[in-house]
């Protein structure tokens, strides 16, 4: 089994709800288990424009290969009725493959770790929340990035995401 992590976002629509619902789906795919799931983060878009983004990651224990576990979480994204009608155009859900284990993976369809992963307070917050002491392939620890990211104003929202039910 590895450990991964997945970043969530939305900023169309509920977004609480979307994460939510979109977690469940997550938990449903078969050979995926949740593990842990960050608290949810209220940000301005930063590459996009649109209202603003809630994001989260969750980690998971997966024994399902890296380009598996991104067509599981892009027929999520599809089922979210995700339109791409141009590039970073706002989305209803958005989920990242962020971390896979300490591998790395350079295709067109999929780069592993996260080209921007670092870049961004939204992401590295939650992952942080998940494990302070995380350390990224090529990265190295990813504390060492969040004062580069002060600047990207972010909220943490208090009431935490619910977690679907591991028998429901
Ligand atoms: P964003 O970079 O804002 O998440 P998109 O979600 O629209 O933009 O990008 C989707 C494309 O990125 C997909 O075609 C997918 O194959 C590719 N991709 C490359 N690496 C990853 C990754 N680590 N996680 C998710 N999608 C990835
Ligand atoms: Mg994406």
């Amino acid at each position: 089994m590895i450990t991964a992590y997945v970043g969530l976002g939305a900023n169309l629509g509920d977004l609480r709800r979307t994460l939510e619902t979109a977690l469940a789906d997550l938990a449903d795919v078969r050979g995926v288990q949740i593990d842990g799931v960050s608290s949810a983060w209220r940000s301005a878009p930063v590459d996009s424009d649109g209202p603003d983004y809630l994001n989260a990651v969750a980690r998971v224990r997966t024994d399902l290969p890296p380009l598996t576990l991104l067509a599981a979480l892009q027929a999520i994204e599809a089922r979210h009725g995700r339109e791409r009608p141009y590039r970073n155009a706002p989305r209803t859900l958005d989920l990242d493959l962020l971390l896979y284990g300490d591998q790395t993976v350079d295709l067109d369809r999929l780069v592993v770790p996260h080209p921007r992963l670092h870049l961004r307070a939204f992401v590295l917050r939650p992952l942080l929340e998940l494990n302070p002491a995380l350390d990224a392939p090529d990265l190295g620890a990813l504390a060492d990035f969040l004062p580069a990211t002060a600047d990207q104003v972010l909220q943490r929202d208090a009431q935490p995401l619910r977690l679907p039910h591991p028998d429901a």
